[in-house]
């Protein structure tokens, strides 16, 4: 990684030369395959992901282009993209573990992954125990001698607990398991779990890497060239490749990410600060706020808290469907990490799986709400967020 700031680095990208000038911004290269003069060469790039460019499921520059921009600014030495954060999640796992092996995942996750999870366990006969993300005597307490993985997230959905990353990756490290962080809530812009001790960082690109709520991409992001190598061969057998477009529009995105994430990270504390003094909310879930669980944690390791928080309506159901149906700037929508604010109450939508106990386990209540802040102008958000909730 360069001395350069992130602000700096995530402008100025490297674009493959032309005859004599580069262009300024990287080019779509919309071809799904490459032609050969030399066939050594064609035979060469085949076997490595740092030889010449053959074919579109193994490589291709733009895609290229965005993979070592993420990894630079990640810190790593490689990355792997897919066609969306699942992608590059099951990538990772199904090109590392296999039947017989365990893992170890924090309780918190992301629902598609949790049900990766446990379709590795009814399916394909691997072992899950689930442990706290910042417990690290739990996590060694879970080691056999047949676990291969840590699996956590540096902030969780919808309560937004906290991973000990350096305490959590040493327990994986001291154990020889690979430790494999899903830094999508976070962006690299305020963590950077390779340099806590993570093997690879995994993201939904989908959220606030592009940005724009216009792509879907995901991406594996490699500390040493042996798992790199390993993933690439292993995503080239799946086939879960991310489309050059996909990868050009999230590179465009990218540019303006820690632009972004001061504003998204601005308007979540405003809003999360003045919710938490409101009548009509029982409590605000932002590890910013010195009355969540991760706080002290948060303040260690993140120099900001991120833009998602989850309230708790004091009116219980009722309450978080009327609020729902009265926003007017704030838009109804799953995803997060565009420009705009997106909320969504998980009782009836993303956790409407769940039992009442599995709710009540999560702590998730009937009147939780989650916010995905945006960039708008706080005051706006704010004001519309009032007339919700008088409404
Ligand atoms: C959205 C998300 C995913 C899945 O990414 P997709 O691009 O929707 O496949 C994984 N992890 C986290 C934390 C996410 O927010």
């Amino acid at each position: 990684m360069s001395s350069l700031h992130p602000e700096t680095r995530a402008v100025h990208l490297p674009s493959p030369p032309l005859n004599g000038s580069t262009p300024i911004a990287v080019p779509l290269y919309q071809t799904s395959g490459f032609v050969f003069d030399d066939p050594a060469v064609f035979a060469d790039g085949m076997g490595r992901p740092d030889g010449a460019f053959v074919y579109g499921r193994l490589s291709n520059p733009t895609v290229r282009a965005l993979e070592d921009a993420v990894a630079d600014l990640e810190g790593g030495v490689a990355a792997v993209t897919a066609g969306s954060g699942m992608g590059a999640i099951n990538t990772v796992l199904f090109g590392l573990v296999r039947s017989g092996d365990h893992v170890i995942a924090q309780a918190a996750l992301y629902g598609a992954t949790a049900a990766a999870l446990t379709d590795l366990e009814n399916r394909f006969g691997v072992s899950v125990t689930y442990v706290p993300q910042d417990d690290p005597a739990a996590a060694r307490e879970a080691v056999r001698p047949e676990t291969k993985l840590l699996y956590l997230e540096s902030i969780a959905n919808p309560m937004t607990q906290v991973a000990d990353l350096p305490g959590m990756c040493a327990v994986a490290r001291e154990a020889g398991l690979i430790s494999v962080v899903d830094n999508t809530f976070a962006s690299p812009v305020l963590c950077r779990p390779l340099e806590h001790g993570a093997d690879i960082v995994v993201h939904s690109m989908t959220k606030y890497l592009s940005g724009h709520s216009d792509v879907l991409g995901g991406i594996a992001v490699f500390a040493d060239d042996a798992l790199h190598r390993k993933v690439w061969a292993y995503a080239n057998t799946l086939g879960a490749t991310l489309d050059p477009f996909a990868a050009w529009l999230t590179l465009r995105g990218m540019q303006t990410l820690p632009l972004r994430m001061a504003r998204h990270c601005d308007n979540t504390r405003l809003l999360a600060t003045r919710l938490a003094g409101h009548p009509a909310v029982d409590a605000v879930h932002w590890p910013g706020l010195s009355s969540h669980p991760s706080f002290g944690l948060a303040a260690k390791l993140l120099p900001d808290f991120g833009a998602v928080f989850s309230f708790d309506l004091a009116g219980g159901r009722a309450a978080g469907e009327r609020f729902m149906s009265s926003v007017r700037l704030a838009l109804l929508a799953p995803s997060l990490g565009g420009v705009e604010t997106l909320i969504l109450h998980p009782a009836t939508t993303s956790h409407r799986s769940l039992t009442a106990e599995e709710l009540a386990r999560s702590g998730i209540s009937e009147g939780t709400v989650r916010v995905a802040v945006g960039i708008e102008h706080p005051e706006d958000l704010w004001a519309d967020f009032v007339q919700a909730l008088e409404a």
